[in-house]
């Protein structure tokens, strides 16, 4: 039989971070030890009452069945709380808060509730990859907007073209930043606010590292800004606060009618939370996570400073877990650098050409092993 793939399928850009991974596999099998600087994923494990308050929940019969789609109105609550304690603003449970199967799936399955063939997203690059994928699979185009070096990575909206903003539906931001570690001033959000009214943009603001900061400079809400609810929603994750990447549970709130169509996209895809997941988020969301905190920021510092003294130049990293690196002088390929340095010295990095082609010329590095391990990377990349 001739099996053939969707058009919307085809035209995904190629995942090229799976040839990387192909290569580290090749090495570790060889025997060779690979320091994997390449994952975006928490290293820590869960704290403790999370795990707990899932293993008491698991084993309670009314936990087993099919959930709401709309989420556990305790978790709702819950989120609602912590919004209002961290950063003041009221979220209504029943209609502003929705959880998710983590962020990622309700980024990927936003576009399916607004997107006509051919209308266009306007999507920063580089970025995390689903804001442009989510785009294809709905049959949309995803328009790039470079983040440029210059312009402090911020897209620069007064020069999109007019033509282009009014075919555009939905605007995806995320600071602070994956991959660049860039952060978003107030002055800049306010203009993303005017922008998104004039020309009718949902504004999909990812936020999954507002908790992942250092130096006490906390990063804000997009839902802060005046008017920002009326344009838009906020998305934010477990995975990176409380190292429960694989638990897969986040949330998105905000504009009301935005969250009732994700809502019904989703309920006609999932089925809702495993209820005990949502019970254990609950209880991480009463915890703080100054400890994971402390640990990123000795890492940033150790990795800051053996990578500028080695004569890196690397991007100043206030928040996230990333560094975000310039490519030496002699390689002008992100992917040719991060082969060669995985071969020869197994170091992993991500190339920024992984992100979009305005990634091209930095690699990022994730500080998501231990202080130890990562001075060992920088002895290895010293040999390099
Ligand atoms: C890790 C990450 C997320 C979180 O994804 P989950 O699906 O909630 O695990 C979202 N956005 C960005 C930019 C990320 O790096």
């Amino acid at each position: 039989m001739n099996i053939s793939l969707s058009h919307r399928l085809k035209k995904l850009p190629p995942y090229l971070f799976s040839e990387l991974g192909y290569l580290k596999e090749e090495i570790q099998k060889q025997g060779k030890d690979v320091i994997d600087l390449g994952v975006g994923d928490p290293d820590l494990p869960t704290p403790e009452p999370i795990v707990k308050q899932l293993c008491v929940q698991a084993r309670k019969k009314e936990n087993q069945f099919y959930s709401s789609p709309r989420g556990l109105f305790e978790l709702r609550q819950a989120i609602s709380e912590w919004y209002r304690k961290r950063f003041n603003i009221f979220l209504d449970p029943e209609t502003e808060v929705l959880p998710l199967i983590g962020s990622k799936e309700g980024i990927a399955h936003l576009p399916l509730a607004f997107l006509n063939p051919q209308d266009l997203t306007l999507v920063p690059d580089p970025a995390y990859p689903p804001y442009r994928t989510g785009t294809i699979l709905a049959g949309g185009i995803p328009y790039s907007l470079p983040l440029l070096r210059e312009n402090r990575f911020l897209p620069a909206l007064n020069k999109i073209r007019k033509e282009i903003a009014q075919r555009a539906k939905i605007l995806f931001l995320n600071y602070p930043n994956n991959p660049t570690s860039a952060f978003a001033p107030a002055d800049f959000l306010k203009e993303v606010v005017e922008f998104a009214k004039r020309y009718e943009i949902i504004v999909c603001y990812d936020n999954a590292y507002s908790e992942i900061y250092f130096d006490n400079l906390r990063p804000g809400s997009f839902l802060e800004i005046k008017g920002a609810k009326d344009v838009g929603v906020e998305f934010h994750s477990l995975s990176k606060t409380y190292n429960m990447s694989g638990w897969r549970i986040g949330w998105v709130c905000g504009n009301r009618e935005v969250i009732e169509a994700l809502a019904k996209v989703k309920s006609n895809i999932d089925s809702g939370l495993f209820l005990a997941i949502q019970r254990a988020g609950i209880v991480a969301l009463s915890l703080e996570n100054k400890k994971e905190r402390e640990v990123y920021k000795r890492r940033r510092d150790v990795m800051l400073e053996g990578l500028r003294s080695l004569g890196f130049e690397v991007e100043e990293a206030k928040a996230t877990f990333y560094l975000w690196v310039h490519l030496p002088k002699n390689f002008t390929s992100s992917l040719e650098f991060s082969q060669k340095l995985l071969k020869e010295q197994g170091v992993m990095v991500t190339p920024g050409v992984g992100f979009g082609e305005y990634g091209e010329g930095y690699f990022r590095v994730a500080l998501t092993v231990s202080e130890s391990r990562l001075k060992e990377a920088i002895e290895r990349i010293r040999l390099f």
